[in-house]
Order: C-alpha cells, then sequence, then structure tokens
C-alpha cells in the first residue's frame, strides 16, 4: 500500500499540516489542522481523498484549530483523536492562552490515544500502520506518531531541526521533554524523517548528531 505525505504551511504561526494517504484507498489522516480549515480541505478534495480521521499530538491552540471547521466540512464527519491529557489540557487552558487570537472550540475526541496504540488510517478497512508513542515535556499528553511504512514520524512540538519545543507553558517540563525525546524519537531508525510542527523537517540521525539540546 502506497502512502504518500503532503505538507502544508497554515496561519499565523507557521504550522506544518500534514496529510497521509494510502493512495490506493484514497483513505487520508490529517495531522494537527492548524488555522485555515477550508484550504486544508480542498488539498483533500484536489487528490480525491476520502479525510477519515484528525489526529491532534497535543493540545495547543495553533495544532488543533481546524479540527471543528474540518468536521464540518466533510461527511461522515472524521473521527477526532487525541490523548485525554491533551484534551484535559486544551479544556483548562485553551482560550487562556490564545495569544489573542480568534478561538474555535475543540470538538468532541472519538479516539484516545496511548502509548503503544497501533492506529489505521480507516479503522473500519485498513490495517494499522502507526504508532502512538507518548512524548511528553512541551506539553501534557503530547505525542508522536510513528509510520514505518513511510519513514517518518509527525513530531508536533517536541523537537524541530537543531531544537527542541518549549516548556515554558502551563504543563511544560524540560527535564521530561529530553528523557523523552531520547526514549521515543532517537530510538527510531536513524534515517527516519522527523516531520515538526513548526520549521524544517529533520531526521533521527541527524538530530542525534547536531541537536544541541539532546545530542
Ligand atoms: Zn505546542
Ligand atoms: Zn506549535
Amino acid at each position: 500500500m502506497p502512502v504518500a505525505i503532503v505538507q502544508m504551511v497554515l496561519g499565523p504561526l507557521q504550522n506544518n499540516v500534514y496529510l497521509l494517504a494510502d493512495e490506493e484507498s484514497k483513505d487520508a489522516v490529517l495531522i494537527d489542522p492548524s488555522f485555515e480549515p477550508e484550504r486544508q480541505a480542498a488539498e483533500i478534495w484536489q487528490r480525491g481523498w476520502n479525510l477519515r480521521q484528525i489526529w491532534l499530538t497535543h493540545g495547543h491552540f495553533d495544532h488543533t484549530q481546524g479540527a471543528a471547521g474540518l468536521r464540518k466540512l466533510f461527511t461522515p464527519a472524521p473521527l477526532v483523536g487525541m490523548h485525554p491529557e491533551a484534551q484535559a489540557w486544551a479544556l483548562a487552558y485553551g482560550e487562556k492562552l490564545n495569544f489573542g487570537y480568534q478561538m474555535t472550540p475543540l470538538p468532541d475526541v472519538d479516539i484516545r490515544f496511548f502509548h503503544g496504540q497501533q492506529l489505521s488510517l480507516n479503522p473500519e478497512a485498513d490495517a494499522p500502520i502507526v504508532e502512538v508513542r507518548e512524548v511528553p515535556g512541551h506539553s501534557p499528553g503530547s505525542v508522536i506518531f510513528y509510520c514505518a511504512q513511510a519513514g517518518a514520524a509527525f513530531v508536533g512540538d517536541a523537537i524541530f531541526r537543531e531544537s527542541i519545543g518549549r516548556t515554558d507553558l502551563p504543563g511544560g517540563d524540560y527535564p521530561a521533554l529530553l528523557a523523552a525525546i531520547r526514549a521515543q524519537i532517537f530510538t527510531l531508525p536513524e534515517d527516519t524523517m522527523l516531520l515538526p510542527g513548526h520549521g524544517p523537517a529533520s531526521s533521527v540521525g541527524y538530530e542525534r548528531a547536531y541537536n544541541p539540546y539532546v545530542s
């Protein structure tokens, strides 16, 4: 099954929004819907894909803003997946920490993520190809999505090219983030592409060698 990855850069914080799709079945998952859900939907329609699910790496508003809008644009509405601790964080702090942006409330969560969970692009039809790994420290309930078949991990704001996620917001924990990166990201195969929530892609091997915080 050939998997495709599409990256969009959207919203005032230049978020990377990713599509992961099976080009045969046309089943697609959208990871971290930032602002501009209409543009995200247009990318999906243009490819003839069916949006089955929306997966959230963590509860920060810039990664979740488009979820409610996307659910309205597709029938049946895509399922929303999120870690329970990330959902709790978003409900407690999402409105307060909006940095002045207009907020769209988070929709209901259908799939509760946990460490080691195996995910399919279409839970009703496909075999699982993605593993959920908990990577706490940037924000409570942060997870990454590792797809061995694509040779890629969607890492949210846990790690960036030569940088790491901020830990100064409520629930942030710097030592926990360093430990989680080492245990959950640096243990992936060296050539695994790291696809972060902001900025350029990297790889496990590159960050192990050059990341100034955790190498
Ligand atoms: Zn974040
Ligand atoms: Zn972010």
